[in-house]
């Protein structure tokens, strides 16, 4: 297994690109730990199979480079490389048995054949494919068929990493949450470096050590799942992580401190400091777990926000209460013994729970 640097990558699909715009990948420099469990998270177009493809050697970068433990493997043919790459829809061979489909990575290697058998059986078993293995491919479902698919993927031990482009597309849920556990498990066991491309967060929150955040084709941020919620880099990574995402509210700034509507926000410290060297707009992120709305008028106090409550949504474990003051709109999420009354309350927040970003991306 291999750690992976890439060395200013970048990657147009024009023959001949002119600004920023014409490159699906911008300027990645990165390092990924040999042995790590990485997702890579990002909305749809933001280039994740472009730079699976470059690693696994799919696709030539156009500028850059890719190294697997120091050695640059940019010019290197897929074969070459030592990758498995599990793609989204199945990549096996109809008229071949369950068995055979499992054994090919291998027995393409000319693996010893008593290896060989011992592999399939291994992985057939994690994988619950051990009653299938004399079965004709052809006849299986799509489940099935993804499961041999990840299979294939995992079968190969001396592979340098394993690459997965959003590999449970067409797994149904329940069967989705029962793989995804699995590639945990199998993580853990044999510490592959794992790359797992998906759009969803839950899926990468739930595999991955550290999820490496993606848009228009740069990472915004490496980090672990707490980092990212608790920190976020950008006001995308808080919008983008999180259920609901981060409240992001322009301010302005004036007399050293942030108004909203001419309404001043109370921050810390920590940020009056940001603050005093920052210029021009900035924007006030607020997670809805950290907000708190009082209906009852009771505890007035100087740094409650007044707002209208437009909706609350229940959503089983917790409400979510959608406010507004001004032009501003707030998530609050809120448990679900609170009662909610009228339609306006006091919204009150911890000063040391907000993040400020002096410029939007
Ligand atoms: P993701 O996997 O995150 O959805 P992609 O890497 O597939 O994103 O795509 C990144 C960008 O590159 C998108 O704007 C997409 O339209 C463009 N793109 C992807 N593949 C090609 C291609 N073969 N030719 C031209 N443009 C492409
Ligand atoms: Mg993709």
């Amino acid at each position: 297994m291999a750690r992976i640097d890439l060395k200013n990558l970048a990657h147009s699909y024009f023959p001949d690109p002119k600004s920023d715009e014409d490159y699906a990948l911008r300027r990645m420099e990165h390092v990924w730990e040999d042995g790590g469990a990485y997702a890579l998270l990002g909305p749809s177009g933001c280039g994740k199979t472009t730079l699976l493809n470059i690693i696994s050697g799919l696709l030539a970068p156009s500028e850059g480079q890719v190294l697997f433990d120091g050695k640059d493997v940019t010019n290197l043919a897929p074969e070459e490389r030592n990758i498995a790459q599990v793609f989204q829809f199945p990549v096996i061979y109809d008229t071949m048995t369950v068995y055979e489909n499992l054994a090919f990575p291998l027995r393409n290697r000319g693996v010893d054949p008593k290896r060989v058998d011992e592999r399939v059986r291994e992985i057939a078993e994690m994988l619950d494919l051990t009653g299938k293995l004399k079965q004709k491919a052809r006849g299986l479902g799509a489940d099935e068929k993804q499961t041999i698919s990840l299979g294939r993927g995992l079968v190969r031990d001396d592979v340098s990493a394993i690459l997965f482009d959003e590999p449970l597309t067409v797994i149904d849920p329940h069967l989705k949450w029962v793989l995804r556990r699995k590639l945990k498990e199998i993580h853990n066991k044999l510490r592959p470096t794992m790359v797992y491309v998906t759009h969803d967060q839950v899926e990468a929150l739930t595999f991955a050590d550290k999820v490496v955040v993606m848009y228009g084709g740069k990472v915004v941020q490496l980090g672990t799942p707490q980092e990212l919620f608790e920190n976020p880099a950008h006001t995308f990574v808080g919008y983008f992580i999180g259920s609901p995402g981060m409240n992001i509210l322009p301010c302005n700034i004036d007399a050293g401190a942030a108004w909203i509507d001419g309404k001043r926000i109370a921050l810390s410290d920590h940020h009056m400091n940001a603050i005093s060297k920052a210029s021009g707009p900035i924007e006030l992120g607020i997670r809805p777990e950290f907000l708190r709305i009082d209906t009852d008028n009771s505890t007035e106090g100087d740094d409650g926000i007044e707002v209208n409550i437009i909706k609350v949504e229940d959503l089983g474990q917790y409400k979510i209460a959608t406010t507004r003051f001004g032009n501003a709109e707030l998530k609050v999420k809120i448990g679900e013994d609170q009662q909610i009354h009228g339609q306006s309350g006091i919204l009150r927040f911890a000063p040391k729970w907000t993040k400020l970003y002096a410029d939007s991306q």
